[in-house]
């Protein structure tokens, strides 16, 4: 098992449905940590900065504007497998493809607002971390 971390994001929707709680007794019941965490209401810049890979997407400008739309609660999650594992609990992009049980699928209303974010590789998730938070502000536990 490899020790690893990840990006978490609980989006706008999410945080306007007052579910940050149930979604870290999720991540909490799996075994990952919090190491980092803060709220923020993210500005259009760094919407787009973070979601840059989407850029030529058709979706792009409609999954910033929702990204920018409320605050977001954004943590790193340590642990076995955090990657995956947080993949697996979040479940399909598509809540209508999320199976049952996941994030996606109990929490999520459509494939826009779909409740939260998780990196998708070790590589992207040491960038995505360091997007967010300094080092000095990631707690080994
Ligand atoms: P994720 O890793 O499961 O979040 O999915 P992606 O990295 O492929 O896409 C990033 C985000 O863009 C998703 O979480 C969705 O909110 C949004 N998105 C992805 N594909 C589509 C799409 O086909 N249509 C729309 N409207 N949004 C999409
Ligand atoms: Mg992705």
């Amino acid at each position: 098992m490899a020790l690893e971390r990840t990006l978490s994001i609980i989006k706008p929707d999410a945080v306007a449905k007052n579910v940050v709680g149930e979604i870290y007794t999720r991540f909490e019941k799996a075994g990952l940590k919090v190491v980092a965490a803060k709220m923020k209401h993210l500005s259009k810049q760094e919407a787009e900065g973070f979601y840059a890979v989407h850029r030529e997407r058709p979706f792009f400008a409609a999954l910033v504007e929702f990204m920018i739309s409320g605050p977001v609660m954004i943590q790193a999650l340590q642990g076995d497998n955090a990657v995956l594992k947080n993949r697996e609990l979040m479940g399909a992009t598509n809540p209508k493809d999320a199976a049952p049980g996941t994030i996606r699928a109990d929490f999520a209303d459509s494939i826009d607002a779909n409740a939260v974010h998780g990196s998708d590789s070790l590589e992207n998730a040491a960038i995505e971390i360091a997007y967010f938070f300094p080092a000095t502000d990631v707690y080994a536990r």
